[in-house]
C-alpha cells in the first residue's frame, strides 16, 4: 500500500488484531437546514453514551444558535483496518492581521511549487457555505468534488486519547490537527488550506506532509462565519474517486496530538467580554445608549438640540398629559416614592387595586394583575402557567419576553409561521398535547401587523388549548376606542388571556394580565415574576389610572393616531418608499445591518429621531427603520419625516 511508504508514522491495524472494537459516535446539527456544528470520535463501547451526550450537550450550546435537528449516528468501525498516524508536526505563525495571515498562505502556496497561487486564494470565499471542502486541482483549477454545494468531507477520525473521556469540550485545534493530518496523507491531496466558520475562531491553518501544520494565528475578523476549507489536488484526475473514498471511509486515529496550552487571558477575568464586544462591533450590531434631555413627547431634546421623535412607545403622547402630570404628582406627595416590598407584603396599596379594575373594564375582562413591566408579565403569567411535558405554539415573530417565558416554562415550543392560520392548525394536528397553549403578539412589534385574532381563537378553541394575546402594541392603537384587538375585530372573538404593557400608549410604566378572575388567583398565588419582586410605586400606578382614564374620555386622541398613521404611510408611498401599517408601528425595511445603522445616523443629523432595528431583534440581514408615530406629531411634521427619510434612502441609493 503506497500509503505506508508516504509516511514513517504510519501503521495499518489489520482486521483481526484490534484489541476492542471501535465505534464512530458522529454529531450533525442544522437549523432551518442551514449546517451548524458537527463532530465526530471513535471510541470503544463503553464510551459511546458519555461521548454522544457531550457531542448533544455541545450542539445545543453553540456559538451559532439552537439547532432544530440534531442528528446523532452510532457506527462499527469496518473491517477494512484502521490506519494510525502521526499528528502532523505544529508551528504556529503569529500574524497582526488577515493580510499578514493571507500572506503565509501564498508564501505555503509557493513551496509547494504552486504557480497559479492568487486564484486559488480567490477560490476560498467559493467555500464558505458549503459543508464540505472544495477539491481542487492546483494546476488546471478545475473543481473534481462531484458534489459542488456540499464539497468533499474527511470522516472517520478521532485522535488518540490517553484517559480523556471522548467528545470532551470543543479543542479546535486538536480536531483540527486530526483532520489535517488525515488530509495530508490521502493519494494525490499536496496539502490543505482551511479557516473555521467558527465565528469565535480566527485561527486558520495550511497543512501538507512537506511543511507539516501551519497554524495562523489571523485569517478572518472576529465575529465572522466565513470560514472556508480546500484541498489541493495534484496528478492523474481518474484518481480522484481513490482520493474521496480514502478521506470519506479510511478510519484514522491520529496519534501524538499536540495540547496547545491555553491562551493567556488578555487582560484578566473579564478579556471574554472584550472578545464578545470586538465580535458584536465587527458585525455592526453594538448598541449604545442615548441620552435625551427632555420629557419623551412628539419632539425631545437630545444632546442640545430639538429632534423630532419617531421612535417612541408613547403612542397616545400620555406621559406629558397635565392631567397624568399632576395626578402623578399629588400621589407622590401623599405616598412617597417607592412601595417598599412585593405585593404580597407590604407593596400594595388602593392604588394598585383601583389600576387593576381600570384595566380589566377597559378590556372587559373579570380580572387584572399587574406586573412590574411587560416584559416581567409574559415570562411570569407562561412560565407558570405552562409545564414541562405541556406543549406552548408560538408565532416565529413573537417578542422576546414570550420567548423567554415559553423557555423558562420548560414546556415544549412549537414554533409556527409569521401569522400564517393554516401552518398553526397543521402543526396543532401534528403535535397533540394533553395541556398547552396558543400564543402571539397581537400587533407585532418590528413589523406592526395585526394577528388573525379570529382564526387564532377559534383554532386554540378547537384543540382546547389556552389562548394569549400580547397587547403592548394594540392597546390605545387599535378598535375604535383604542381598546384593542377584541375591539378591532369586533368583540365577537375573545381569547383567554390578554397581556399588555402600560408603558408604551399608557405612557406609565408596567405590564398586566387579563382573564379570568380564576387566572389571576392562580397567577397572585404561582406566577414568580409577581410573588418576588417589589410592586411598582404608587406614583408609576397613579399616572396609569389617570392616563387610562384620559384614554377612555377622549377616544378623539386614538383617532388622531390612527389619522396620522394614514397620512404618514401616504406620504412615505408618494415619495415611492413602501411602508403600509394600519397601526402605530411603520417598518421601513434596509436589510443590511450597516447600512440600516448609517439611515437611522443621516435622519438623527438631519433632526429625526428614528431606531435603526437589528438583529437580534429582527432576522440577520432584515435590519430596518421602525417609524413609531404618536397622536401628537403634526401633519407637517410627519411630511417632513417621510421627505426626509426618503431623501436619505435616495442618497444611500435604497430608493
Ligand atoms: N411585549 C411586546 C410585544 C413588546 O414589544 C414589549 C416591549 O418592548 C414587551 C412585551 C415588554 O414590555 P415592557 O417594555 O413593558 O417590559
Amino acid at each position: 500500500m503506497d500509503l505506508v511508504s508516504r509516511s514513517s508514522g504510519v501503521e495499518l491495524r489489520k482486521k483481526g488484531r484490534v484489541a476492542m472494537p471501535l465505534y464512530s459516535v458522529k454529531m450533525r446539527a442544522s437549523a432551518d437546514d442551514q449546517h451548524i456544528s458537527g463532530a465526530e470520535k471513535i471510541v470503544p463501547p463503553h464510551q459511546i453514551a458519555p461521548c454522544a451526550a457531550r457531542l448533544i450537550q455541545r450542539a445545543m450550546s453553540h456559538a451559532k444558535g439552537e439547532p432544530d435537528q440534531l442528528h446523532i449516528k452510532i457506527e462499527k468501525l469496518e473491517e477494512a483496518g484502521i490506519l494510525f498516524l502521526d499528528a502532523l508536526p505544529v508551528r504556529t505563525l503569529e500574524v497582526d492581521n488577515c493580510r499578514s495571515g493571507l500572506e503565509q498562505v501564498r508564501e505555503f502556496l509557493r513551496r509547494l511549487q504552486i504557480s497559479r497561487v492568487e486564484e486559488i486564494i480567490a477560490l476560498l470565499p467559493k467555500t464558505y457555505a458549503m459543508r464540505g471542502a472544495m477539491l481542487l486541482d492546483v494546476d488546471t483549477l478545475e473543481r473534481l468534488e462531484p458534489d459542488w454545494e456540499r464539497g468533499v468531507r474527511a470522516t472517520c477520525m478521532d485522535a488518540q486519547r490517553a484517559g480523556l473521556p471522548a467528545g470532551a469540550e470543543k479543542n479546535h485545534f486538536a480536531e483540527a490537527i486530526v483532520l489535517a493530518t488525515k488530509v495530508a496523507h490521502a493519494p494525490n491531496i499536496i496539502g490543505e488550506l482551511c479557516i473555521s466558520d467558527d465565528p469565535e475562531y480566527v485561527t486558520g491553518y495550511a497543512a501538507s506532509l512537506t511543511t507539516g501544520y501551519l497554524r495562523i494565528t489571523k485569517l478572518k475578523p472576529l465575529g465572522s462565519e466565513q470560514g472556508g476549507r480546500i484541498f489541493l489536488y495534484r496528478g492523474d484526475q481518474s484518481q480522484v474517486d481513490r482520493t474521496i473514498s480514502f478521506l470519506q471511509e479510511q478510519p484514522v486515529i491520529v496519534r501524538n496530538v499536540p495540547v496547545l496550552a491555553p491562551p493567556q487571558p488578555l487582560c484578566g477575568k473579564l478579556a471574554f467580554l472584550d472578545e464578545a464586544l470586538e465580535r458584536i462591533q465587527n458585525n455592526h450590531l453594538y448598541r449604545r445608549m442615548t441620552p435625551l434631555q427632555s420629557a419623551q413627547s412628539a419632539t425631545v431634546c437630545c444632546q442640545g438640540r430639538e429632534l423630532l421623535m419617531l421612535a417612541s412607545n408613547h403612542y397616545l403622547d400620555m406621559a406629558c398629559v397635565d392631567e397624568v402630570k399632576s395626578y402623578a404628582a399629588q400621589v407622590l406627595g401623599q405616598y412617597g416614592a417607592g412601595s417598599g416590598g412585593s405585593r404580597l407584603t407590604t407593596g400594595n396599596t388602593e392604588l394598585h387595586e383601583l389600576l387593576e379594575q381600570r384595566i380589566a373594564e377597559f378590556k372587559g375582562t373579570e380580572a387584572a394583575l399587574v406586573f412590574n413591566s411587560g416584559y416581567v408579565a409574559n415570562l411570569a403569567a407562561i412560565s407558570s402557567l405552562m409545564g414541562r411535558g405541556d406543549v406552548i405554539f408560538s408565532d416565529e415573530l413573537n417578542h422576546a419576553s414570550i420567548i423567554d417565558g415559553c423557555r423558562l416554562s420548560r414546556a415544549e415550543v412549537v414554533v409556527y409561521r409569521h401569522n400564517d392560520m393554516d401552518d398553526l392548525e397543521r402543526k396543532l394536528w401534528e403535535n397533540p398535547c394533553g395541556r398547552g397553549m396558543v400564543v402571539s403578539d397581537g400587533v407585532f412589534s418590528m413589523d406592526g401587523d395585526i394577528l388573525n385574532l379570529p382564526r387564532f381563537v377559534e383554532l386554540a378553541n378547537r384543540y382546547g388549548l389556552l389562548s394569549m394575546v400580547d397587547e403592548a402594541h394594540s392597546t390605545g392603537v387599535i378598535g375604535a376606542a383604542g381598546r384593542g384587538i377584541v375591539e378591532y375585530y369586533g368583540g365577537s372573538c375573545k381569547p383567554d388571556i390578554l397581556m399588555g404593557t402600560l408603558s408604551k400608549s399608557v405612557g406609565s410604566e408596567g405590564g398586566f394580565v387579563c382573564g379570568s378572575r380564576t387566572l389571576i388567583d392562580y397567577l397572585v398565588n404561582r406566577a414568580r415574576g409577581f410573588i418576588f419582586s417589589t410592586a411598582l410605586s404608587p406614583v408609576t400606578i397613579a399616572a396609569s389610572i389617570k392616563a387610562l382614564e384620559y384614554i377612555e374620555e377622549h377616544p378623539e386622541r386614538v383617532r388622531a393616531l390612527q389619522e396620522n398613521v394614514k397620512f404618514f404611510c401616504g406620504c412615505l408611498k408618494q415619495q415611492g418608499v413602501n411602508a403600509c401599517s394600519e397601526t402605530a408601528i411603520v417598518p421601513i425595511l434596509i436589510g443590511d445591518e450597516q447600512t440600516a445603522m448609517e439611515v437611522s445616523q443621516a435622519l438623527f443629523d438631519a433632526g429625526f429621531f428614528l431606531s435603526a432595528i437589528r438583529y437580534p431583534t429582527v432576522e440577520k440581514g432584515g435590519a430596518r427603520l421602525r417609524a413609531a408615530l404618536m397622536a401628537t406629531h403634526t401633519r407637517e411634521q410627519l411630511q417632513a419625516a417621510a421627505d426626509a427619510i426618503a431623501g436619505v434612502l435616495r442618497e444611500k441609493m435604497l430608493l
